[in-house]
């Protein structure tokens, strides 16, 4: 073991150096070739490693929702198989709905046990992010993921990566899903054999919820044939659907009756529907995390509706989720815009202002974004 971790100290010296020689001179060139090189290695070179125990962390986005939550115990459920001594850590507290995932009571609440999460990522050899790809998504984890001296391994399917503060990694946005990377990073390792029902079951989770129960154009033939060969292994996948989607408690459903009646507007002549949701909702009907999940979703079956955002007035923040259809990039327009970013066709963002003011940024910029949303 500890020939791997000084070879791999050698490597990271190197790697640092190479990243610095790199940065510097697309700085000073704004060379258009160089600036595409990937700055991680290939997470193939992760394969030959993976039979010898070692310390890993596993972490992901805030508020990790199915696709998070799926892949990091996918992982989790995968790599404990070789004796790893492996720690899934999340930023902040999650949905309900996922606690269903075998090894989620094992799962590191950052913000509940903070002394515990930054002991197990102190003694980390490895540290897998998982779909997210800038650390700015880990919130209050963020400087300490990006202090680590450790190995760092991404896989995500999310836009812009920031390859430079990975070691390794997968960054593939045609992907449905990081539990869709996950089944593939399996698969490439050789250890097929190793896709147990709990690994099973956490990828399958993750990806009906990332493709909307396979209806975006993100799902490929790869994603059927994932669905297939989890079938062939035993997995159940009623049960998984029902945890997901059966699973909440009646005040959500009256929350849902309550926006879709009084906090949703339709701007016809952009094709557009905004839900804004004031903080008084959310303690009326006590709302938790995970309870807006599928929300933005809802006025997309209007006939016509090209653009959907909705708006949270949460505590720290004004919380926007953006979706599309057609040819209208929600990645781009959450990046101008909203501070946010995540995929073509749905994306989130976020604001500072009050629930008023960033509603009215809103109705502003889709003037602006006329001419896509026709
Ligand atoms: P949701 O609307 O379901 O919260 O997020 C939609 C997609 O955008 C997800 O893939 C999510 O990870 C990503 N996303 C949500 N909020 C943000 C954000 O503030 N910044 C970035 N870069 N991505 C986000
Ligand atoms: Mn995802």
């Amino acid at each position: 073991m500890s020939t791997i971790i000084s070879l791999r100290t050698k490597w990271t010296t190197n790697i640092t150096a190479l990243k610095i020689i790199i940065g510097l001179w697309f700085h000073l060139t704004n060379h258009k070739l160089l600036s595409s090189l990937p700055l991680m290695r290939t997470i193939n070179d992760i394969f030959p490693l993976l039979d010898k125990p070692v310390n890993i962390a596993i972490t992901t986005h805030q508020k990790p929702d199915a696709d998070a939550m799926g892949s990091s115990l996918g992982l989790y459920n995968f790599l404990i198989q070789f004796d790893h001594d492996v720690t899934v850590i999340s930023p902040t507290n999650w949905a309900i709905w996922v606690n269903w995932m075998p090894g989620a009571k094992k799962v590191i609440d950052y913000e509940l046990q903070k002394q515990k999460a930054e002991a197990a990522l102190d003694n980390a050899n490895w540290l897998f992010c998982l779909d997210f790809n800038n650390f700015d998504r880990a919130k209050k984890l963020a400087p300490k993921l990006a202090a680590l001296k450790c190995l760092k391994i991404l896989i995500d399917h999310h836009e812009a990566p920031d390859e430079q503060n990975f070691d390794y990694g997968v960054s593939d946005t045609t992907r449905s899903s990081t539990c869709e990377m996950i089944y593939d990073f399996i698969l490439a390792s050789g250890y097929k054999d190793k896709i147990t029902t709990d690994v099973a079951e956490c990828i399958y989770a993750g990806v009906v919820a990332d493709t909307g129960s396979f209806r975006f154009p993100s799902v490929s033939a790869n994603v059927h044939r994932i669905v297939a060969d989890l079938k062939d292994k035993g997995l159940l996948h009623t049960p998984v659907h029902e945890a997901l989607y059966d699973n909440f408690l009646e005040n959500r459903l009256r929350f849902i009756g309550n926006v879709l009646l009084n906090r949703m507007e339709i701007f016809y002549e952009y094709n557009t529907a905004l839900i804004a949701i004031p903080k008084s909702d959310l303690i009326k009907y006590n709302i938790k995390t995970g309870d807006t999940e599928g929300l933005v979703n809802y006025p997309m079956s209007i006939q016509g509706i090209k653009l959907v955002a909705l708006v949270i007035d949460r505590d720290e923040e004004r919380k926007w989720s953006f979706r599309s259809k057609g040819d209208f990039d929600c990645n781009a327009f959450a990046r101008k815009y909203f501070e946010g970013g995540g995929h073509f066709y749905a994306a989130g963002g976020r604001s500072s202002d009050s629930l008023p003011e960033t509603v009215k940024k809103f109705k502003q910029v889709i003037k602006e974004n006329e001419s896509q949303l026709q």
